[in-house]
C-alpha cells in the first residue's frame, strides 16, 4: 500500500488547494476526486451563475441603452430564445465545457497523485478508492455538499432541477419555480428571468436571504421585483403535481397554486459527509451532516484528520473554502494557524449585488454588544446619479464599547467589491476615529460610507 503524507478527498476548491500546498513544498500528497477535479464552483455554481448573470443584465441595458445616452433610439435587441442560446454558450465556455482536463494536468504537474474514484476511510490510516488502497499520515475531508431534496409530496412526479442542472442544461423553460430564496434561488431567478422566463421564487421564510439584515433582503426582494420575479415569501409549497402539457403545479400554504415548465430546487446545501467511512475513525458529524472542527480546521477528537470546505458548513463559499484550506495547509506544513470567521463576505451577485460582512444589528444585540447601527441611502451618491441608479442602501454596525465595525452589509452597483473595505476595518479592528477620517476617490459608490462613519465615530465622543 502507498502512503502518502496527505490524502484529500474531495478536489474541489478546498481540496485543490490542500494536496496542491502540499505537493509545492515537497510533501506527498494524494487527491481523490469521484467527478470533476475543481469541485462545484467553475463548472456547475459560482462561474456559470455569474456567467448567466452577467448576460442577463448585458440585455438589460441594451433595452435601456437610450436612456444611458449609448444610442439615439433603441435597438433591435433578438428574442430571448436566441439570446438564451447566446449566453449558455458563453457560460459553457467560460464553465470549460465542464471538462476538468487541464484542471487535473494542472494539479498532476504540481506533483499530486490524482485518483479517479470515490474515496472512503477503509480504517484509520487507510483509505480505499475502489480496489485500491492508500495510506495517509493525514488526512484531509473536503467532499463539499449536495444540494438538499425537500421532502415535498409529488415531487419525483413534476420536473425538478437542481442548480447543478439549471447551471448546464441548454434549455430555456417558459417558467420556472424556484423553491428557496438563498443566494443560490435569487441569482438564478434572475437569470432566468432576464430571458424572459417566467419566474416565482417561493421562499417560506417572511424574508429572502436567510438571517441577515431584514433591510436588505427587503432591498433585495424589490430588486428581484424589477427583474420580473414573482417574489413570494412567508409561504411554502405543500404538493406538487404534474399538469397539462408536462409542466408541473404547486400547492401553497395559502391555498393558491402556481404553474411551471420546472421546479428548481434551491432549498440549500448539506454537507456530503454520507459513505465517507467515518465510523471507521469514531467521528460522528452533526445532524446536518457537517464535520464538527476545532479553530485549526482539525476534527473534533482526531489528531490527524483535517476538513475544509462545504463540509464543515461553516462559511459555505468558495473563498470560506480557500480561507479554511489555507489554515490545514499552513498546520500541516508544520504551523499552528486558526481560522478567525468574523469577517467572512457574504454576497448574493444579482444586479445590483447583495453584500454583508460580519453581524448584523439582531446577532450583535443577542450577543450582548451595545449596538450602535447607522446607514447611507446609496442611490444619494453622486456615482448613482451618472450610472442612472435608482436604489441602494448600505447599513453599518458598530460596537459602541470597543469602538469598531462589527457588520455591514449593502445592496448596490458593485456592493460585492465596496464590501471589502467593511471586510478589513472588521477583521484588523480598525478604530471608527481612523475609518471616519479615511477619504474615497469622487464619484464611487464607496463614499457611501463616510456619512455613517462620521454618524458612529460621533456618538464615541
Ligand atoms: C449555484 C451556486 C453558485 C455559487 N456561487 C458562488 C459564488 O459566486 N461565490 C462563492 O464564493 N461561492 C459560491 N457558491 C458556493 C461554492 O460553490 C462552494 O462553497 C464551494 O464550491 C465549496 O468548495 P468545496 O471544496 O468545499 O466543495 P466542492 O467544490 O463541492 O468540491 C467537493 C468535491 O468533492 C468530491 N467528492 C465528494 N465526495 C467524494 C468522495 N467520497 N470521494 C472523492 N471525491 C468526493 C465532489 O465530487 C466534489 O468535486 C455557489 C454554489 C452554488 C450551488
Amino acid at each position: 500500500m502507498q502512503v502518502f503524507d496527505v490524502v484529500v478527498l474531495g478536489a474541489g476548491s478546498a481540496g485543490e488547494w490542500v494536496a496542491g500546498g502540499i505537493a509545492d513544498e515537497g510533501g506527498s500528497a494524494a487527491l481523490v476526486e469521484a467527478l470533476r477535479v475543481g469541485g462545484e464552483c467553475p463548472y456547475v455554481a459560482c462561474i456559470p451563475s455569474k456567467a448567466m448573470l452577467l448576460s442577463a443584465h448585458a440585455r438589460h441595458q441594451a433595452r435601456h441603452l437610450e436612456e444611458l445616452g449609448g444610442a439615439a433610439a433603441p435597438p433591435a435587441l433578438d428574442e430571448d430564445r436566441l439570446a438564451f442560446g447566446a449566453a449558455v454558450g458563453r457560460r459553457d465556455r467560460l464553465s470549460g465545457g465542464r471538462d476538468d482536463s487541464d484542471a487535473a494536468s494542472s494539479i498532476v504537474k504540481r506533483g499530486v497523485t490524482l485518483l479517479r474514484g470515490t474515496g472512503r476511510i477503509a480504517r484509520p490510516g487507510a483509505v480505499g478508492v475502489g480496489a485500491t488502497q492508500i495510506g495517509y499520515r493525514d488526512l484531509v475531508v473536503a467532499t463539499g455538499s449536495r444540494p438538499v431534496i425537500p421532502p415535498i409530496d409529488g415531487l419525483g412526479a413534476v420536473p425538478t432541477w437542481t442548480s447543478d442542472q439549471a447551471l448546464s442544461a441548454p434549455e430555456r423553460p417558459a417558467s420556472l419555480l424556484i423553491l428557496g430564496g438563498g443566494a443560490v434561488g435569487c441569482e438564478l431567478a434572475q437569470a432566468y428571468a432576464g430571458f424572459g422566463v417566467s419566474v416565482t421564487l417561493v421562499e417560506s421564510a417572511d424574508q429572502l436571504i436567510g438571517n441577515d439584515d431584514p433591510r436588505i433582503a427587503a432591498d433585495l426582494a424589490t430588486v428581484l421585483r424589477g427583474s420580473d420575479v414573482n417574489v413570494r415569501l412567508g409561504v411554502s409549497v405543500t404538493r406538487l403535481e404534474p399538469a397539462a402539457g408536462g409542466m408541473a403545479r404547486a400547492l401553497l400554504s395559502d391555498r393558491t397554486t402556481v404553474e411551471a415548465s420546472r421546479v428548481v430546487l434551491a432549498v440549500g446545501r448539506a454537507p456530503a459527509t454520507g459513505g465517507l467511512g467515518l465510523e471507521a475513525i469514531g467521528v460522528t458529524p452533526t445532524e446536518a451532516g457537517a464535520l464538527r472542527v476545532h479553530d485549526d480546521c482539525r476534527v473534533e477528537g482526531q489528531e490527524h484528520v483535517w476538513a475544509a470546505g462545504d463540509v464543515t458548513g461553516i462559511v459555505p463559499y468558495t473563498h470560506g473554502a480557500n480561507y479554511q484550506a489555507r489554515v490545514v495547509t499552513a498546520n500541516l506544513l508544520g504551523g499552528s494557524r486558526v481560522a478567525d470567521y468574523r469577517a467572512i463576505p457574504r454576497i448574493v451577485y444579482t444586479e445590483p449585488p447583495l453584500a454583508s460582512v460580519g453581524l448584523t444589528e439582531a446577532q450583535a444585540r443577542e450577543a450582548g454588544i451595545d449596538v450602535m447601527t447607522a446607514t447611507a441611502d446609496v442611490s444619494q451618491m453622486a456615482r448613482a446619479a451618472t450610472d442612472g441608479t435608482a436604489a441602494g442602501r448600505l447599513i453599518l454596525t458598530a460596537d459602541r464599547a470597543r469602538g469598531v465595525l462589527i457588520g455591514a452589509a449593502a445592496v448596490g452597483p458593485r456592493a460585492d467589491d465596496w464590501i471589502s473595505e467593511a471586510t478589513v476595518a472588521i477583521r484588523a479592528c480598525v478604530p471608527l476615529a481612523v475609518l471616519a477620517d479615511v477619504v474615497h476617490p469622487f464619484p464611487t459608490y464607496a463614499q457611501a460610507y463616510e456619512v455613517p462613519l462620521r454618524e458612529l465615530a460621533a456618538r464615541l465622543r
